[in-house]
């Protein structure tokens, strides 16, 4: 189960994960909502939402917390990158704020780079979650590009690829990503961690 109702993320992990004979159901599937995510951390809150989803269900959980990280506004939005313009949740919004706060940022100061951390609880109590955390560097563009992807991807260039986000296939996105990366160091760590499940 993944602790999460994001479909962007969903739809990465069902690909991810599909490779692997493993089929990723959402927590709505279980009866799990959102839980409040009151961490000052990925990570903090990663573990609140496993936890929450396991506690629900009775089952092991998968949490992804990730963010986009912006240097020329001191880490923003950070925690906050899926309500950065605030409730109800909208990736237009989102972009549309980040333009605008880098409005007067040049091209070489705007640097940032996404964060997925990955928490998987065994059980609600679990005192030995598996934790892994990847980072993805890029830069922002003045003005969006490419449809695919989901959140600020059209706005995330990436240089040695000559492509933002957006313009990636699926399948080069997950080869790339921060998300991808996570995931492969956490299957990396399950098999080195025989039993652990
Ligand atoms: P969370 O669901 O609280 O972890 O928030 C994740 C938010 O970070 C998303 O709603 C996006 O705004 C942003 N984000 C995380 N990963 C990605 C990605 O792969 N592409 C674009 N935005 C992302």
């Amino acid at each position: 189960m993944l602790a999460s109702g994001n479909p962007g993320k969903l739809r990465e992990f069902a690909q991810l994960l599909g490779g692997l004979g493993l089929k990723v159901r959402p927590q709505s599937d279980f009866g799990v909502h959102d839980v409040e995510e009151t961490g000052l951390t990925f990570v903090e809150n990663a573990l609140l939402k496993a936890r929450e989803a396991s506690r629900v269900s009775g089952l092991p959980a998968l949490a992804d917390d990730s963010g986009l990280e912006v240097d020329a506004l001191d880490g923003q939005p950070g925690i906050y990158s899926a309500r950065y313009a605030g409730e109800p949740k909208s990736d237009a919004r989102n972009n549309q704020k980040l333009l605008d706060a880098l409005a007067a940022v040049p091209t070489a100061q705007r640097t940032g780079r996404y964060w997925c951390v990955l928490v998987l609880l065994r059980h609600a109590e679990d005192p030995v979650p598996l934790i892994v955390q990847q980072r993805w560097d890029g830069q922002l563009l003045e003005a969006p590009r490419g449809e695919g992807g989901f959140g600020y991807d059209a706005l995330f260039w990436l240089p040695e690829q000559g492509r933002s986000v957006a313009e990636l296939s699926a399948e080069d996105k997950n080869r790339l990503s921060h998300r991808g990366r996570a995931l492969r160091e956490l299957m990396a760590a399950l098999r080195a961690s025989p039993g652990y499940l």
